[in-house]
């Protein structure tokens, strides 16, 4: 039997996990242990319930630790006892949060193979996303497998002289976890009622921002720009759902951004996200798997980055970075709303079939 740990701590990592889990629990030959890094912890508790991941160990890292050093010094010891006491064969990685760079350290100083999942994300440029760039590199040269959701990926990391026989185009799994909840039946069952009351006539403006480059004065110009956006036409609402982190709410809840079309609301649990996502007549975001979602989904897409790596929206056109500017927001999103085209769903990601190739691929490492 072959022991895995797979690793995990925030929302967006359970959901691009939760189909790999699934798919290697389903095979005989592997024994997968799962680690909570807590670096999340209810948005995390909310996806393990509905995906049904219940954890082995959970490190609870955001009760104790509140910068990037304190991080690395609370995890790195947990994580090398951890994996000392299981032994295991290979520890799965996904994406570039620091934890998962961390976890991916412990592993390689244990000698221990690490395996990527949505690998070879690059905007090349250090401190936009801050820190996910240099993490991400970085567990890039430790691992051994890298599972790359698309050929733009892939390219990256062969400019990086990784061996092309270790790297695996895979599609991206959100898209598997996005067909996975989308045809369930909990999915039906679970319309947020507050959807029922947006008339037929007004146009839905999805926005999330929370990303660590855009806390404080962007944050505000991107508020500054969602007020302009109301102000231009009364059919049109703004729904902000906001990410925990005290530094975004201080700012979304200032008296200055006020609208009564702009509501602000709690985080959203997955299946009522995607129905809001389903009825948006635009979606801005900085997020990086909601952008992947509302291509998928064919909805109109602006980013609220200076620069990307999901390189495949901006060269086919699907969708423009817009920063944080206020001006080319409005202007943009304007445009957009305007616009009677409707978007046709933009898919590089894959066809949902990413972590049954993951496992695969796995598999045939240690069994051929
Ligand atoms: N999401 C959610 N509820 C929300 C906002 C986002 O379920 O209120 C989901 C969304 O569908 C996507 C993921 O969370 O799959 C994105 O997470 P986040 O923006 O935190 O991280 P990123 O994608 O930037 O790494």
């Amino acid at each position: 039997m072959i022991k895995l740990v797979v690793t995990f701590g925030t929302r967006p990592e359970i959901i691009k996990l939760a189909p790999v889990i699934q798919k290697l629990e389903s095979h005989k030959g592997f024994n997968i242990v799962k680690i909570h890094t807590g670096q999340h912890d209810g948005l995390a508790q909310d996806m393990l319930s509905l995906f049904g991941i219940k954890p082995d160990h959970n490190l609870k890292s955001l009760a104790s630790t509140k910068d990037l050093f304190e991080l690395t010094e609370f995890l790195l010891p947990k994580l090398k006892t951890l994996f000392l006491n299981e032994q295991p064969d290979g520890v799965i990685v996904q994406g570039d949060t620091t934890s998962s760079y961390l976890c991916a350290m412990a592993a390689f100083y244990l000698k221990i193979p690490v395996f990527h999942v949505e690998a070879g994300l690059r905007s090349f440029d250090l401190y936009n996303p801050f820190p996910e760039e240099i993490n991400r590199k970085q567990i890039t040269t430790v691992s051994e497998l890298h599972f790359v959701p698309t050929e733009i990926a892939k390219q990256n990391l062969l400019n990086e002289h990784v061996d092309s026989k270790k790297v695996f185009n895979t599609g991206n799994t959100v898209i598997d976890a996005l067909f996975q909840i989308r045809n369930s039946e909990k999915y039906n069952r679970s319309k947020p009622s507050f959807l029922e009351e947006i008339e037929p006539s007004q146009k839905l403006i999805l926005v999330t921002a929370h990303r660590s480059e855009n806390i404080g004065k962007p944050l505000r110009s991107i508020l500054s720009g969602l007020i302009d956006i109301l102000n231009r036409d009364d059919s049109r609402l703004v729904l902000l759902p906001v990410h925990p982190n005290p530094k975004v709410r201080e700012i979304v809840e200032a008296s200055e951004f006020s609208h009564k079309r702009l509501r602000v609301i709690e985080p959203l649990d997955y299946l009522s996200f995607q129905h809001v996502l389903d009825r948006s007549d635009l979606v801005l975001t900085d997020s990086g798997g909601i952008q992947e979602e509302a291509a998928a989904l064919g909805k109109k897409l602006l980013v609220l980055r200076k620069t990307t790596e999901r390189t495949e929206l901006i060269n086919n056109g699907y969708t423009k970075l817009v920063g944080s500017e206020t001006k080319l927001i409005a202007k943009e999103a304007n445009k957009m709303l305007m616009s009677s085209d409707s978007k046709s769903s933009f898919n590089p990601y894959g066809n949902g079939d990413a972590s049954k190739k993951i496992a695969e691929i796995i598999s045939s490492v240690y069994y051929s």
